[in-house]
């Protein structure tokens, strides 16, 4: 993949990851590994796609030593491990734990499709994780089967209730619907989600799957969303302030119980965004939608000391684009699907 543009010598000579409109990245997205036990339809196809291979992964060691320059170094202040499914990474717990003994102590949280979240909700929570993101899209069996491929509700439907259980508060839900698949539960999601005391968000559906299907004419969008949820509910503009947090929440009901919605394509929050992304062979992503990456693999297994390493994460950010484009004339989508980028 192309390198980022020689960066400006203008960079200020400054410790933070900052870049050229004045953000600066706190938020790390981890990706542990592309691979991934549900094939859901707008992120992975049936079949087919290759896996990243196994020799360029980011061993637990490389990837400590990147996550302790990017929390002592760098400025940065929460880590999100994802993937592909993260808990498929049996080292996991391992990483958690070592993230929670940096200082400044990192917030620390996963985004999990939920498998197998029944058996190490608690491992984590014990090993430090502090909060939990668990992706589900539907609550009706046959629908989750054909979003996902694989007829495994129930296992979510476990890891939810155990992470409840090992006290990673709040628990929240992501949810991304598709038009004539599921657009018609929004409802019954948010219903089961205030039943059980998650908190649901939904997140529009972007132009990341590995198919190269995406349709902006067929996208629900955040508007509707929220139109179909106003068929059961009553939703009121929540007025705590939203920071750089992508989704706009609304109380249900008057409150306190809300529900968010993420309108990245709609009304892109690009001029808040405070995140950058690793991916699990060691590139650096300065955006979701970056068609280039900076390679820190190379510099780990090249004998680049801590401060190299940190130079050219700077620079990587430094030059990150004004905003994602979807929609404006020549946008291209990444060549890497999100379940090798890290959602
Ligand atoms: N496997 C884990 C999971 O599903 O939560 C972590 C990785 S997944 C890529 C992270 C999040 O990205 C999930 O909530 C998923 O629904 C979302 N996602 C995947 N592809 C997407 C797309 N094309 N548009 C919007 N969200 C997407
Ligand atoms: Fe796997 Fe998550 Fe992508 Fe679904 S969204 S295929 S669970 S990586």
């Amino acid at each position: 993949m192309p390198s980022p543009p020689i960066p400006s010598a203008q960079r200020p000579d400054s410790p933070a990851l900052i870049d050229q409109y004045g953000r600066v990245a706190t938020d790390l997205r981890v990706s542990v590994t592309d691979h991934c036990n549900l094939r859901c339809t707008y992120c992975m196809p049936a079949d087919g796609l290759e896996w990243l291979p196994r020799d360029e992964l980011l061993s637990t060691a490389e990837l400590q030593r990147l996550l302790h320059i990017a929390v002592t170094q760098l400025g940065i202040a929460e880590i999100r491990f994802t993937g592909g499914e993260p808990l498929l990474r049996r080292d996991l717990p391992e990483l958690v734990s070592f993230a929670a003994g940096l200082h400044p102590r990192p917030d620390l949280s996963v985004t999990t499709n939920g498998l197998g979240l029944k058996h190490k909700a608690k491992v984590l929570a014990d090993a430090g994780l502090d909060r939990i993101n668990v992706s589900l899209d539907s609550v009706d069996r046959v629908a989750y089967a054909a979003i996902t491929r694989r007829d495994r509700l129930h296992d979510v439907l476990d890891g939810l209730a155990a992470a409840v259980a090992a006290g990673l508060a709040p628990v929240k839900v992501n949810a991304v619907l598709q038009r004539g698949v599921n657009d018609d539960q929004a409802a019954d999601l948010l219903g089961f989600c205030l039943a059980n005391g998650y908190e649901l968000r939904f997140i529009e559906q972007m132009p990341l799957d590995a198919d190269h299907r995406w349709n902006r004419a067929s996208m629900i969008t955040a508007e509707e969303i929220l139109d179909r949820l106003r068929e059961r509910f009553a939703l009121t503009p929540d007025a705590r302030p939203r920071g750089a947090a992508p989704a706009q929440r609304w109380l249900v009901d008057g409150g306190p119980a809300s529900v968010g919605v993420i309108a990245s394509v709609t009304k892109p929050f690009c001029g808040d965004c405070d995140r950058v992304r690793l991916t699990a062979d060691g590139q650096l992503r300065n955006c979701l939608f970056a068609t280039g990456e900076t390679d820190l693999r190379r510099l780990l297994r090249t004998g680049g000391d801590d401060v190299a390493i940190a130079h050219q994460w700077r620079d990587a950010i430094w030059v990150k684009k004004a905003g994602h484009g979807i929609g404006a004339a020549g946008f291209q989508q990444p060549a890497r699907p999100m379940s090798a980028i890290g959602g």
